[in-house]
């Protein structure tokens, strides 16, 4: 838990492996001790992502906590990420879509 988030290793691939990957146009993609980022992104965007995945690793998976985390170290990098999210059409689908299942799933539970 010691180690320091600059440490963690993240490395950048092209899109279409880390699409494949994540199963949706992701950005980044952390698992265990290590991440990956789209080596395509603007250098603001890439470097929040950079950020981001390096939370997953040392904090753990959750989403929401993650972009908090991440949104109070580098708001304007989280807003630049929020604006690309926002202007790509596959990437709003993939949104879309999860959350169409979380809302599905809630339903369910009930
Ligand atoms: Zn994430």
């Amino acid at each position: 838990m010691g180690v320091r988030l600059r440490n963690i290793p993240i490395y950048s691939v092209p899109k279409e492996r880390l699409h494949s990957a994540a199963g949706f146009p992701a950005y980044g993609l952390a698992f265990k001790k290590y991440g990956w980022v789209r080596q395509d992104l603007p250098p603001r965007v890439k470097k929040h992502v950079i950020l981001h995945e390096r939370i997953h690793v040392k904090y753990g998976r959750g989403e929401i906590l993650t972009n908090l985390i991440a949104g109070a170290r580098d708001p304007r990098g989280w807003m630049a990420t929020a604006f690309a999210t926002i202007k790509d059409p596959q990437r709003r689908a993939a949104y879309a879509r999860n959350a169409k299942l979380l809302l599905f799933r809630k339903r369910k539970n009930i």
